[in-house]
């Protein structure tokens, strides 16, 4: 279990793990993840998008949700349940 000042009110269970892919086939780079991604996760290198690093992920899916391609690939963490939020 693990809090962080950054984002107050969220606590995370379970380790971070590669759950996001995206598929540099299918990206065109068109930056929409890292605009919706509030936990910083994304960078574009070469004009393709690539996870930077899951340690903040929420687990939001709004990266999943945007991308206008179906290049982010999404999955739960395993062994964990998630993240938990005092907004229920
Ligand atoms: S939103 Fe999709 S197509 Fe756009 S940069 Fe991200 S992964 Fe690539
Ligand atoms: S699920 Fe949410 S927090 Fe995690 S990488 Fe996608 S947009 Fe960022």
């Amino acid at each position: 279990m693990r809090t962080t000042d950054t984002f107050p009110g969220v606590r995370w269970v379970g380790e971070p793990e590669l759950f996001i892919r995206i598929d540099p086939k299918k990206c065109t780079g068109c930056g929409g993840c890292l605009k919706v991604c509030l936990a910083g996760c994304f960078e574009i290198v070469e004009k393709t998008a690539r996870v930077r690093s899951l340690e903040w992920c929420m687990e939001c899916s709004a990266c999943w949700y945007v991308c206008p391609q179906d290049a982010v690939e999404f999955s739960w963490p395993k062994g964990g349940s998630g993240f938990h939020t005092r907004f229920g």
